[in-house]
């Protein structure tokens, strides 16, 4: 990668972190409540590493916030870029579905899967983790928006699902995630992350076994990550704020 492409990506980084910043002062949530995860879909590792080292070296990340953390949507791709940036132990998520002959492949990397939205995928996981005697940090999704288009359990559905999945020794159920409505109604789109919200806050409120640290959101793209920080996101997923457009996907 090149220096120019270098210092792009680390432009990029800061100024989504301002954008992240003005966000939480105009919600009235302190600096640093909202996590970072850079949605990596399509970039190759070199630019990801360039974002990552521009995170860990870098003298705008404002004292005591987290590092970001990487998420994959495919696990072909995580597999093939997380052992190249394996020196910089990046927390990787898994984003996108995860199909069932996908999961050994993806517990290689993934520390948290946040797309499960069946009790079969939560099953399957936690079998997996048996087996290689470990835990997995899990989110529930929800799909808020109602389009067919999009993964996730009906917000209706969403409690008794995550209640099941914390039920699962191996699991440890962190919270929520959902993909806002594509919508240009900024109305619709806060309705869909408030729904999450009321699914955390249901769940929370009735303390299942396995469920008290079910607080996360994550919610909130690009396009829309202000509509989601006033809702109480706790983790924005970015793309194209960091890595600039993604490219066309094969026909
Ligand atoms: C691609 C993707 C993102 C990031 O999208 P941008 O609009 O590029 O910020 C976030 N979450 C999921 C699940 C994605 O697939």
């Amino acid at each position: 990668m090149s220096d120019d492409g270098v210092a792009e990506v680390a432009a990029r980084l800061a100024a989504a972190r301002r954008r992240l910043r003005a966000a939480e002062a105009s919600a009235g949530r302190p600096p640093g409540s909202v996590r970072l995860l850079l949605a990596t879909k399509t970039m190759e590792a070199a630019v990801v590493r360039a974002a990552l080292v521009a995170d860990r070296d870098g003298t705008d990340r404002p004292a005591g916030e987290l590092p970001v953390l990487v998420g994959e949507n495919r696990v072909q791709e995580l597999v093939a870029k997380a052992p190249e940036l394996a020196d910089l132990a990046p927390g990787w998520h898994v984003i996108g579905p995860l199909q069932s002959n996908k999961v050994n492949a993806a517990l290689r990397w993934a520390a948290c899967v946040q797309s499960v939205d069946d009790l079969a995928l939560a099953e399957r996981l936690q079998r997996r983790c048996e087996a290689v005697d470990r835990t997995l940090e899990v989110l529930v999704q929800v799909n808020v928006s109602g389009e067919a288009t999009k993964s996730g359990v009906p917000p209706a559905a969403a409690a008794d699902l995550a209640v099941r999945v914390a039920a699962l020794d191996r699991l440890r159920l962190r919270g929520f995630m959902t993909i806002g409505a594509r919508s240009p109604d900024e109305g619709v789109v806060r309705a869909g992350f408030a729904a999450l919200r009321d699914v955390r806050d249901e769940v929370l409120a009735r303390g299942a076994p396995g469920t008290a640290d079910a607080g996360e959101l994550s919610m909130g793209m690009s396009g829309d990550l202000e509509a989601a920080v006033a809702e109480g996101a706790t983790l924005v997923r970015l793309g194209t704020a960091v890595f600039g457009a993604r490219p066309a996907a094969p026909a």
